[in-house]
């Protein structure tokens, strides 16, 4: 096109020049991170925020430098899960994360709040602005991995934050529960449409073990990850169990103590997934 301005976030023509990443933001310059992966689900409350826990606790133990970024801003758990109750710290330029007890970089709106409990009643689009100012504002220095806790959902403000910061790949979390087909389905389009690679799906509350037998129940269903892992010709799974221990762990603040070996398999993938572009 004779007028073109190279700038596609502001044309709607679908030239052959158009690119795909058109609506990426580059990080802070004081950022260099290796690998972005996203943590997603079709719905709330199925156990993002311990997966993206889980997850980043387990990178931290083999000696990867490691972030958190809750992309969550109206239900933001992650600090809490850390005991990293510290205000991140900035200026009119940067912000600067918080540092967990066993050395993970985060940023949660819960960093920021006065109090932590304050709710954040904001339009999508205020919301979405926060996630992103989170990647483009925050001081990351090295990071061999950058975890998102994205926002749960399909909506538009998990789709802004999807189509403007680079990733390597998303773990999506599902549960054993009813209709977490079509759920997942809506997940799995989304990463489709933004060309993000799956790495994973982590089925959270898959079973549980009995203290007393030691046998397996499922108590909210079927497991049903190996069908989606094959129908969707993802690489990795995972199951995580229904753990009383785990749920105290993270009220406690001390989810670095919890064990991650259920999630060897996905890890395994973000290891081999793609590096971000270099700003
Ligand atoms: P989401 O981020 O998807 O809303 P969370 O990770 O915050 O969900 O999980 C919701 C609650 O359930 C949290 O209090 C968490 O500690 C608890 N929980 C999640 N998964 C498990 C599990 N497998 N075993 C025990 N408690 C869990
Ligand atoms: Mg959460």
């Amino acid at each position: 096109m004779a007028d073109c301005t190279h700038d596609c976030s502001t044309c709607a023509s679908s030239c052959s020049t158009r690119s795909k990443s058109s609506f990426i933001k580059p990080p802070h310059e004081e950022s260099h991170i290796r690998r972005v992966i996203a943590v997603a689900s079709g719905k709330g409350g199925v156990g993002k925020s311990l997966v993206t826990s889980l997850l980043a606790v387990r990178a931290k133990a083999m000696g990867y430098r490691v972030g958190i970024l809750d992309a969550d801003v109206t239900g933001p758990s992650i600090p809490k899960a850390f005991g990293a109750r510290a205000r991140a710290t900035g200026s009119e330029k940067a912000i600067y994360p918080v540092t967990t007890k066993s050395g993970i970089k985060l940023i949660s709106m819960n960093s920021l709040l006065e109090h932590e409990d304050d709710p954040v009643v904001w339009r999508g689009s205020l919301i979405a602005g926060a996630a992103l100012q989170f990647w483009t504002d925050v001081v990351w220095g090295d990071l061999d991995m950058l975890f998102i806790d994205m926002p749960p959902g399909t909506g538009d403000v998990p789709l802004t934050v999807f189509q403007s910061i680079p990733l390597s790949g998303a773990v999506i979390v599902t549960t054993p529960q009813e209709l977490v087909e079509m759920i997942v389905k809506k997940a799995v389009n989304m990463a489709n449409m933004m060309n993000v690679p799956i790495l994973g799906f982590a089925e959270n509350m898959s079973y549980f073990t009995c203290p007393d037998c030691g046998k397996r129940a499922e108590i909210f269903g079927e497991s049903k990850v190996e069908a989606l892992k094959a129908t969707y010709g993802v690489p990795a799974s995972a199951r995580i169990p229904v753990s009383p221990a785990l749920t105290e762990l993270v009220s406690a603040g001390r989810v670095e103590e919890a064990t991650t070996d259920e999630l060897a398999a996905i890890f395994s993938e973000i290891e081999r997934s793609r590096e971000i572009e270099k700003w």
